[in-house]
């Protein structure tokens, strides 16, 4: 059968274009995804006992973005969910980002409340800081909490996650997480923040449900070079491995996730509860918090940060530092020269620590410049829009 495009990786980048193109090109769309499954890192089928968890960790939707907003609220309505972390430091759960409330709870009191007038003064109410900013604020009390605060929450866990320090890291990744300066403990500040009322999987269902697509599961690209028909193709899993890693492999983070049922309705106060220090994993998430399932057992997974091994575990992170955006500046000359017909997008393809409202962004901005591949445009043919 003959495809107009095909889209390689059934996630938030795949899916979004290969939406667009059917529902407002008229294209025929093949989706292909050599996992069992489609929704990419946001999978969240059933698991263990049959509770849909969150197959590849916590994800839980936050943008400040109303286009992103409305475009998947076409394919979902949403259940209000506000993230709380807390984080297990010296044996006391605190939240994190570390706060007002992390301050007091961590800090002998005389201590704390200097540390809080100054932050008052220095930041203001509300304001945040990322740590290594702080670290190198020129009132030493001020930057002695950035050194407590990067040795409690961030070396350790860095060492985990990354194998690397916080400062041999683009800024931003830490940034993510910054010292805040008030008792707010929400995770994320974006307008809007919710769950996808029928889980992300049954989200995906609704986009790819349009006649013009079909799709692919357990197909690696590489099963069907040469034997599909089809124009044009957009891939969205790693551009290293699309041209088989001839200038060297793009480090990424990958991560291995155990899975644990416990006979108790909740296990721990929070969705996820941060290990920075000791401990070899990162986190532990407990799922009923996000999927809002009720019931006398509890579902939890916990993160083992683990080294990428192409083939044998899958890319979760690129690892965002110069040397390796270079690499992959190198890789996308090599595409415009070789295959300009592919298009390269996504947190693979882009190798971007996107998260899931950029890569819906970036799958948006992309269909912008696209135009159909074969003229069979037809206007009336859907009624959603964005
Ligand atoms: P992916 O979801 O990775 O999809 C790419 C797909 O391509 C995959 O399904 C893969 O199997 C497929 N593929 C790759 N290569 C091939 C090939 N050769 N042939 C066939 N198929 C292929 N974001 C948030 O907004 N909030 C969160 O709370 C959040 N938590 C996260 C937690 C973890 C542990 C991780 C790893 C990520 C988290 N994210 C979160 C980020 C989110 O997962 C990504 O932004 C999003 O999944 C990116 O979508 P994508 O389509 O670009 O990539
Ligand atoms: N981080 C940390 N300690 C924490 C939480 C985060 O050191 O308790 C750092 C770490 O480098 C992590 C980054 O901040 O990779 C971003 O954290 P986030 O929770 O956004 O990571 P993700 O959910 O994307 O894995």
């Amino acid at each position: 059968m003959h495809h107009d495009w095909l889209v390689v990786g059934a996630g938030f980048t795949g899916t979004t274009l290969a939406e667009r193109l059917a529902s407002q090109f008229d294209q025929r769309v093949l989706v292909v995804d050599r996992r069992d499954h489609i929704a990419g890192n946001a999978f969240d089928g059933p698991g263990l006992g049959g509770q849909p968890i969150h197959h590849y960790g916590a994800h839980i939707f936050h943008t400040t973005s109303d286009r992103v907003w409305r475009y998947l609220s076409q394919f979902t309505s949403w259940r209000p969910y506000e993230h709380r972390v807390l984080g297990s430091i010296d044996g006391t759960l605190v939240p994190v980002p570390f706060n007002l409330t992390s301050l007091h709870a961590l800090v002998p009191e005389a201590r704390a409340w200097a540390i809080e007038e100054r932050l008052l003064v220095e930041i203001g109410y509300g304001g945040t800081i990322p740590v290594l900013k702080l670290l190198e604020h020129p009132d030493p009390l001020l930057s002695g909490l950035g050194e407590f605060v990067y040795e409690k929450v961030f070396a350790h866990y860095s060492a985990k996650q990354w194998g690397l320090r916080p400062d041999q890291l683009d800024r931003s990744v830490t940034g993510r997480v910054p010292v805040v300066v008030s008792h707010d403990d929400r995770y994320f500040h974006d307008r809007h923040q919710a769950m996808p009322a029928d889980g992300y999987t049954a989200m995906f269902e609704r986009m790819l449900a349009h006649p013009n697509i079909d799709v692919l599961l357990n197909t690696d690209h590489r099963d069907i070079v040469g034997q599909v028909r089809h124009l044009r193709t957009v891939f969205t899993g790693p551009i290293d491995e699309y041209f088989d890693h001839c200038y060297g492999a793009l480090p990424y983070r990958s991560l291995e996730f155990r899975h644990e049922q416990r006979p108790v309705e909740f296990a721990q106060p929070v969705a996820v509860v941060n290990y920075p220090n000791e401990e070899g994993f990162t986190r532990i998430l407990e799922h009923k918090h996000l999927t809002g399932m009720a019931g006398d057992a509890t579902v939890l997974t916990t993160e083992w940060p683990r080294d990428h091994v192409p083939g044998r575990n899958d890319p979760y992170y690129p690892v965002p530092r110069q040397e390796n955006r270079a690499l992959h500046a190198r890789y996308l000359e090599l595409a415009g020269d070789s295959v300009p017909e592919v298009i390269f997008a996504g947190r693979l393809a882009d190798y971007k620590y996107y998260d899931m409202d950029q890569a819906v962004s970036r799958a948006l901005l992309v269909f912008r410049k696209l135009s159909p591949v074969t003229p069979r445009l037809r206007p009336h043919l859907s009624g959603r829009s964005m």
